[in-house]
């Protein structure tokens, strides 16, 4: 069972669920603002709310800590910004009484932190496309130590309660542990205890069921679709999901692969490691495995990215093997 009575544990337990509950609300106010990052990527009045709450309540439990986390203030701090910091300001006196824009600028600068021997890292909300567009989003919180992340949680609040890939549903919380197993429980009940979550047994490639972002610039469309199709998946076997909501459902054995290819307009990129951290964990506490394309380990002691990694692909272990094979014909053919 998780141990909830561990500090780190507790926190996530508490602050994940507070996360979910603000980021529905200002989805259901339709808090309307947003900002466009230098990537072109775009930042939300959730993602900001979040991650200042969420480096609050880090600071308050464990003073001293370093988080890494997504967003950044400067943006926010423009005399053109001052209507959207306001209600920034607002979201997060719902649960920080007394909050003011300059101390929610201070909090969310708290995740410019140096990756170093033992940080948090935190997506405030992963899968921003997806949150604004009404499909799975997840807020991504995990610790980090000698390059090894030793816990990691992810509140994903339309997931259906048993992780299923092609339904939403009242949302989970998912808490993992490195050797103390991968656990869920529905986001909204604190009551309900925690079930064991379980990757799927399944060896047999074509009749695996294969998970890809939304997003179709976040991977290499084509090579995926030769992966799948020289492993002989069919195509009703893959699911588009956006977020790490996808590693949750791979964890409770409702999927077994996921390709994280380049795309071929950033064929530079390397992965953020809050996009990764707590998501990896997850799959492999309930059993399964995640490497880079070549079959690397995940390596987190790099910095703010996974620069010694290229891509990432997770399955449910028994088919990892085979899937390496299928990515090294694809992209050495
Ligand atoms: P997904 O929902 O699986 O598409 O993943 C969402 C995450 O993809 C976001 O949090 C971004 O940080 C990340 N992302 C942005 N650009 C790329 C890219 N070119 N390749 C892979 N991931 C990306
Ligand atoms: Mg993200």
């Amino acid at each position: 069972m998780i141990d909830l009575t561990v500090p780190e544990i507790a926190l996530m337990n508490r602050v994940l669920r507070e996360a979910a509950l603000l980021a529905r609300a200002i989805q259901e106010e339709s808090a309307a603002f947003n900002l466009t990052k230098d990537d072109r990527s775009p930042v939300t009045v959730a993602d900001f709310t979040i991650q200042a709450v969420v480096a609050h309540r880090l600071r308050e439990a464990f003073p001293g800590v370093v988080l890494v986390a997504e967003e950044r203030a400067a943006r926010l701090r423009e005399p053109e910004q001052a209507k959207m910091l306001a209600v920034i300001a607002t979201y997060v006196a719902r649960v920080i009484p007394g909050a003011t824009g300059a101390a929610v600028c201070d909090w969310i600068d708290e995740g410019m932190g140096e990756p170093g021997d033992r940080f948090w890292t935190l997506d405030p909300i992963d899968g921003t496309k997806g949150y604004r567009r009404g499909g799975q989003y997840a807020t991504a919180l995990a610790l980090i130590e000698n390059g090894t992340v030793r816990c990691g949680g992810l509140a994903c609040p339309v997931m259906a309660e048993d992780c299923a890939a092609d339904r939403t549903g009242g949302g989970i919380l998912a808490l993992a542990t490195r050797g103390g197993g991968a656990w869920h429980t529905p986001l909204d009940r604190t009551d309900a205890g925690f079930l064991p979550l379980s990757v799927s047994a399944c060896t047999g490639p074509a009749r695996a069921r294969l998970m890809r972002s939304y997003e179709s610039g976040h991977t290499n469309v084509e090579e995926l679709e030769a992966v799948a199709a020289r492993l002989g998946i069919p195509p009703d076997h893959c699911v588009l999901m956006d977020s790490q909501a996808k590693y949750a459902c791979m964890a409770a054995g409702k999927a077994e692969l996921l390709f994280r290819l380049l795309s071929p307009s950033q064929p530079d990129y390397r992965e953020c490691i809050w996009d990764q951290a707590a998501g990896s964990l997850i799959i492999e506490a309930a059993g399964g495995k995640v490497t880079d394309l070549h079959g690397r380990p995940l390596d987190f002691s790099q910095g703010r990215k996974l620069t010694n990694n290229l891509g990432v692909f997770a399955s449910n272990g028994p088919l990892h093997d085979t899937g390496l094979a299928a990515l090294e014909y694809i992209l050495t053919t």
